[in-house]
């Protein structure tokens, strides 16, 4: 690995026939699979294509740590990673590398690669140095700082890449580093062998070890998410809640077709961290509403993206932007996060925010709020900002 001191802070008879068939088909089958995949877990909760998997090599760019020979080990890290990105994709699950070339990338931008995009899992890929010649050896971390889980996948990915490889277990460590402190989903760092032993280094050249190794990490990811996936991280164990701290200083008059932008916060409530980007960003969004509840589709659509990735507990502020309607009247303005490709809030049990504006020279009516906010406690006037 070799990174940095300042990184470690650290019908029925037919029926009945089909079914006999059916179930002699799923037993064939799976008598079939273990023959072939004996390293799967029992039960796959859902699709693969439900799960996205960040991929790190490590180091990269600047020479790092290098074999008695000069291997080195930023080479080793993208190779393993690329080997391993091909299984998971083969296997039709989603993959993003941190880099796919020799680029220098800082830690802090790989973390944000997988925040960014809500990754299921994070697996940093690295190789192991140290002066000692002699030392050998398998090693996975996790942060017990760390997102929960971390250390299931950890373990997975070890006891996957020992069988694999035949090293010996140097075990499952907890180990503070920054990509592993700063992931909002479970994550893990993988050591596959001492490059600074020279037998070690001698089998890291070979494209059989690297496989191994390969496969090994392959296999502890699709391990863990069979088995914590769903638990864990499938959409269905989202909650969604939200607090609108800052709907006062939304516009009680404007004028027909007018657009304004206003300052608006909102706290996350729900038990994910709301992404900022593609595919299933959280946006705040708005629906107005005539004077008899209709609907007015032709302002139906409108967003505003967050800012920045907001995690449980998190007060965001951001800027909204609503358009009148072009007729004048009395409107209510409902505004309503969705978790796009995913859900509504409010149709997961979440309040929207609620409020009247008057468009065209009607007579302003009094702000009045016809919903209220999840949580009393959210409703201080003191927590706009933090
Ligand atoms: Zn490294």
């Amino acid at each position: 690995m070799s990174l940095p001191k300042g990184e470690l802070p650290p019908n029925r008879a037919r029926r009945k026939t089909k079914v006999k068939r059916v179930t002699t088909l799923i037993v064939a089958v799976s008598v079939f699979l273990s023959m072939f995949s004996p390293w799967l877990t029992s039960t796959a909760q859902a699709a693969p294509g439900n799960y996205l998997i960040v991929l790190d090599p490590g180091d990269g760019g600047v020479v790092g740590a290098t074999g008695p020979t000069g291997l080195q080990e930023k080479v080793v890290n993208l190779d393993i990673a690329l080997r391993v990105r091909d299984r998971l994709v083969g296997a039709g699950y989603r993959v993003i590398m941190t880099r796919d070339s020799d680029n220098p990338v800082s830690l802090a931008q790989r973390v944000d690669i997988a925040n960014r995009n809500n990754a299921s899992v994070f697996v940093s890929i690295h190789t192991n140095a140290v002066s000692n010649r002699e030392v050998h050896g398998t090693e996975t971390y996790f942060s017990s700082r760390g997102a929960p889980y971390g250390f299931h996948l950890a373990n997975h990915i070890q006891s996957r890449v020992v069988i694999n490889t035949g090293s010996q277990s140097r075990g499952v460590k907890d180990g503070a580093f920054f990509v592993l402190t700063h992931t909002t989903m479970p994550a893990a760092l993988q050591e596959g062998e001492f490059i600074s032993n020279p037998d070690k280094e001698a089998l890291l050249r070979t494209d059989a070890f690297r496989d191994k190794i390969a496969q090994g990490i392959f296999e502890g990811i699709v391990n863990f998410l069979n088995e914590y996936g769903a638990a864990t991280i499938s959409p269905t164990n989202y909650t969604y809640r939200a607090a609108y701290n800052d709907y006062q200083r939304t516009p009680s008059s404007l004028s027909p077709g007018q657009q304004v932008s206003f300052p608006f916060a909102v706290r996350n409530l729900s038990n994910f961290t709301w992404s900022s980007s593609p595919p299933n960003q959280v946006n705040l969004s708005y629906h107005l509403y005539d004077s008899r509840g209709r609907m007015v589709t032709s302002l139906n659509g409108l967003r505003s993206p967050l800012p920045r990735n907001v995690a449980p507990g998190e007060v965001v502020e951001f800027t909204a932007t609503i358009q009148a309607p072009t007729s004048s009247g009395n409107f209510t303005i409902a505004f309503d996060m969705v978790h796009e490709g995913v859900a509504w809030f409010s149709q997961k049990g979440a309040g929207m925010e609620r409020r009247t504006f008057s468009v065209g020279g009607v007579a302003p009516v009094a702000p009045i709020i016809l919903a209220v906010a999840p949580s009393p406690a959210e409703k201080s006037p003191s927590v706009s900002k933090e």
